[in-house]
């Protein structure tokens, strides 16, 4: 019931912690939602050790970034941004990678799985813009510029082999040394100096708010486990089950584009 997790959020700040349920509404998939195909997401190990894996990413992912570049932020994104200039927020935890909430206008926002609009140097460890590399990709790849590309229906580009073949992955402008979008794969880990942040927001708030993740990926599950522990309530907002319901104080099954919002609009 909304009325209780208004109540909720009134007896002091919480943490929350989203998920791939909070950015479907901006058009971004959620693999794991009702409905959506499982498929082979990119493993870490193939990533770091395959030339053709990341030939194959890169080239997916020139055609696939101005859609993904130009997501909005949705309903539930702006309710968030709201509960935090209220006061509501110890901090908000995201699984997400879309950096959608920064256009929100959150602030205080722990991306648990890193973001696509930055490019991390394997061998270096620098930093570069996914934009910048973009332009850097095009320059390359001149044929990619005007391809009439049938994009897939989640942004993903279906390219054919041939143009995957031909694709020239670009290298690190300092070392020349290998790139990778900043994001944790699978198979791959999450800093442990970030789980810790994560714990202290969560360690802050008098309950954790989970809203949109089916929380199937333990690097989100851990957040509830941790809330058990520290016996403070757990609410959850999605649309189907989650791992975490038999730990759940409160369950919310709705559109979190009407949930949050609704929510805003009480305590705010
Ligand atoms: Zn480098």
């Amino acid at each position: 019931m909304l009325a209780d997790l208004v109540k909720l959020m009134r007896s002091g700040p919480v943490c929350i912690l989203t998920g791939a349920g909070c950015s479907t509404e901006s058009g971004i998939p959620d693999y794991r939602g009702p409905g959506s195909k499982p498929r082979n997401p990119i493993q870490h190990r193939d990533f770091v050790e395959k030339d053709a894996t990341r030939r194959r990413y890169w080239a997916r992912s020139a055609i696939g970034w101005p859609r993904m570049a130009s997501a909005k932020p949705n309903a539930a994104h702006d309710a968030i941004a709201r509960l935090e200039s209220a006061g509501h927020l110890t901090g908000l935890i995201t699984q997400n990678v879309d950096r959608l909430h920064h256009k929100a206008g959150s602030r205080d926002v722990l991306e648990l799985h890193g973001a696509l609009a930055e490019v991390r140097c394997l061998d270096c460890n620098v930093c570069e813009s996914r934009d910048d590399l973009q332009a850097r990709m095009l320059e390359l790849n001149p044929n990619l510029r005007d391809l009439d590309v049938e994009t897939a229906p989640d942004g993903d580009a279906e390219l054919s082999s041939s143009i995957i073949h031909e694709f020239r992955v670009p290298s690190c402008l300092v070392c020349g040394g290998v790139l990778k979008p900043d994001v944790v794969f699978f198979g791959g880990s999450v800093p442990r100096e970030r789980v810790l942040a994560a714990f202290a927001m969560l360690g802050r708030a008098s309950a954790l708010v989970v809203v949109g993740s089916s929380l199937t990926v333990f690097s989100g599950y851990r957040f509830v486990l941790r809330a058990k522990e520290r016996g403070i309530p757990v609410a959850i907002v999605n649309r189907g089950e989650t791992r975490g319901d038999p730990h759940a104080t409160l369950r919310i099954d709705g559109r979190v584009g009407e949930v949050l919002p609704a929510l805003a609009h009480a305590v705010c």
